[in-house]
């Protein structure tokens, strides 16, 4: 654990995030992602407030041992978890896990389909698709659906419970005929391609925050916010807040003269100016790629020099910000 750096959460900005939310989709259920750690917050903080406070009734994680997590250590916890990629339906121990610990796959292509309905014991498990729309990642081709309407059959299964997609680009401004709209276009033929095969679709869902933010996919059942209900937008549009902020501070400073090597392989600093180091590094997620980064540091500017370390990383400011530290 470190004292120094920290990533402070407050709660009370997600709460007001997802307020602003329903006020933007009122009569949609929401799937809330938590997946990834819940986008770096705590996997178990963000399952607990949103639940237990805000009455989220169902989340989205990618993996089933994210999934297993939550059961485990939040047990009073009654809310639907999906598993949305790393789904393991082939494997009949996980299988086994996703009865034990009631957790539900998103079905993402014809094999999972498959493993899912010939195990008998997913019988009552609700059948959740995710078809691919034109992201060319996971879901179920459309035209794959007539096999998989007559697999469905086969198993005396006649509806989909909940169908879905996911859009490639609705971060983007969308414009008649983009990518985002033919996508779903796509999403709406594979529904109805569906239904003349015979099988009903009981709810359906699209929008991640980007079309949520445009109004986009607001006509199916349920959404899945993520990113905008931790803060960032995509458009401009969206007036929720950082649910969170980096907090460290100085483990070593002086002036250095431009020409000196400073860290590992020796880089070479460019200027004259005041050397700062933070005790955050890639091993906490401040990434190798942010060096040469200028980023501002209380109204004034400062470049991440040379490597970033494992836990260590330094900035170059100006000479006469020796004050500011
Ligand atoms: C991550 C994810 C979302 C949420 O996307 P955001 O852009 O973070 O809102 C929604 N649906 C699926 C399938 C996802 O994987």
């Amino acid at each position: 654990m470190r004292f120094h750096s920290k990533l402070e959460v407050d709660l009370s900005v997600l709460q007001e995030n997802f307020q602003l939310l329903r006020s933007l989709a009122p009569s949609n259920e929401t799937i809330f992602m938590i997946k990834a750690n819940g986008y770096g917050h705590g996997l178990l903080e963000m399952a607990q407030y949103s639940h237990f406070e805000l009455g989220v009734g169902a989340f989205g994680v990618a993996s089933l041992g994210e999934a297993i997590k939550i059961r485990t250590e939040l047990p009073s916890l009654e809310a639907d978890i999906y598993v949305f990629s790393d789904t393991g339906l082939y494997d009949a121990e996980l299988r086994r896990l996703y009865l034990d610990y009631n957790v539900v796959p998103v079905i993402g292509c014809f094999e999972d389909l498959k493993d899912f309905l010939l195990d008998k014991e997913f019988s009552h498990v609700p059948l959740i698709l995710k078809i691919d729309t034109g992201m060319n990642r996971l879901g179920l081709g459309t035209e794959e659906l007539e096999d998989a309407a007559a697999l469905l059959k086969d198993f005396g299964r006649r509806s989909v419970h909940h169908l879905m997609t996911h859009f490639s680009s609705s971060f983007l401004k969308s414009k008649p005929g983009d990518r985002t709209q033919k996508q779903y276009e796509n999403f709406r033929q594979a529904k109805s391609l569906l239904q003349s095969f015979g099988i009903a679709v009981e709810k359906t869902s699209c929008s991640n925050s980007g079309a949520i933010e445009q109004g986009i996919g607001l006509e199916e059942s349920h959404i899945r916010p993520g990113l905008m209900l931790y803060g960032p937008g995509s458009l401009g549009a969206w007036k929720g807040k950082n649910i969170s902020s980096l907090k460290t501070r100085v483990i070593n400073s002086f002036m250095i003269k431009k020409g000196a090597p400073v860290g590992y392989g020796g880089h070479v600093c460019h200027k004259d100016g005041l050397l700062v180091y933070l005790p955050l590094g890639y091993g906490d997620g401040f990434l190798t790629y942010y060096s040469k980064l200028d980023i501002n540091v209380e109204g004034r500017s400062a470049r991440v020099l040379g490597r970033v370390n494992m836990v260590l990383c330094a900035l170059l400011f100006e000479r006469d910000c020796a004050e500011m530290f």
